[in-house]
C-alpha cells in the first residue's frame, strides 16, 4: 500500500467518481453497455493497471478483467507477488464498445477525464499499460507496443510500464512469455522502489531504458 500519498477522503471521492461513471452518458457506449465498469482496487494503491475497454464479461458482470483476460492477468500477479487485492485496475473506456470494437478516439477522448480523475486519487507508484490502445493514448509517441513493452518511462516520478495486453497473449501464446517478463520488469521495479529509504526512484536515477522529456497528458 502507499502509506504517505493518499489523500484524505480519497476513498469517498473515488465512490463519488465511480457513481458519475456509472451513470455517465457522455458518449454513445452508454447505449449499447449492460452496465459502467469504472474499476476496482484501493485508493491507496501503489499500482495502477490500465487496459483498453471492458469486454462480455467485464460488461455484465461491472468489474474489469473478469473474463478470460483477467484470469490471465491474475496469474501473472500472482507470479510477481501481487494479489489483484493490491493493485487499482480500470480502463481508459470505462463502457464496452459493441462487439469489442476498437474504441473510436472521440469514445477514448470524452472518457480520459475519469481516468485523470483516478489517477490524480490514486496517486500510484508505477502504472501497466496493457496493450496498444491504452499506450497510444497514455504515451503518445513513444513507439509500438513491440517495441516498448517492458520499458519504463518516468513522468513526474510515475513509471509508466507498456506491457502486451493478455488478450493479444491468449491469441498469440508465443507472447506469453514476453508478457511474464514485462511483469517480471514491474517486480525489479518495485523492488528497487521499496529497497530505497526515500520513496520513489528520482527521474535521472531510475532504471529507464529510454528516458523521455515530455509531459503526460494525463498528469
Ligand atoms: N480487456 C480490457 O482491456 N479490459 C478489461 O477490463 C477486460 C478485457
Amino acid at each position: 500500500m502507499n502509506p504517505s500519498s493518499p489523500p484524505a477522503g480519497g476513498s469517498a471521492e473515488l465512490d463519488r467518481l465511480h457513481a458519475q461513471i456509472r451513470a455517465c452518458t457522455r458518449c454513445g457506449l452508454h447505449a449499447t453497455r449492460t452496465q459502467a465498469v469504472p474499476g476496482t482496487g484501493p485508493v491507496d494503491a501503489e499500482i495502477m493497471i490500465v487496459g483498453e475497454a471492458p469486454g462480455f464479461t467485464e460488461d455484465v458482470q461491472g468489474q474489469p478483467f473478469v473474463g478470460p483476460a483477467g484470469k490471465l492477468l491474475d496469474t501473472l500477479l500472482q507470479q510477481i507477488g501481487l494479489s489483484r487485492a493490491q493493485v487499482f485496475i480500470t480502463n481508459v473506456l470505462k463502457c464496452r464498445p459493441p462487439q469489442n470494437r476498437d474504441p473510436m478516439p472521440t469514445e477514448a477522448e470524452t472518457c480520459l477525464p475519469y481516468l485523470r480523475q483516478q489517477f490524480a486519487l490514486v496517486r500510484p507508484k508505477a502504472v501497466l499499460i496493457l496493450g496498444r490502445h491504452a499506450l497510444e493514448r497514455m504515451l503518445p509517441g513513444v513507439g509500438t507496443i513491440s517495441r516498448v513493452h517492458g520499458q519504463i518511462f518516468m513522468r513526474s516520478g510515475v513509471a509508466f510500464i507498456p506491457c502486451y495486453h493478455p488478450a493479444a497473449a491468449l491469441h498469440n501464446g508465443s507472447l506469453v512469455a514476453d508478457l511474464q517478463k514485462d511483469f517480471d520488469r514491474v517486480r525489479e521495479y518495485l523492488d528497487q522502489l521499496l529497497n530505497k529509504p526515500d520513496g520513489p526512484a528520482g527521474e535521472s536515477e531510475a532504471p529507464t531504458r529510454e528516458p523521455e522529456p515530455e509531459q503526460l497528458p494525463l498528469i
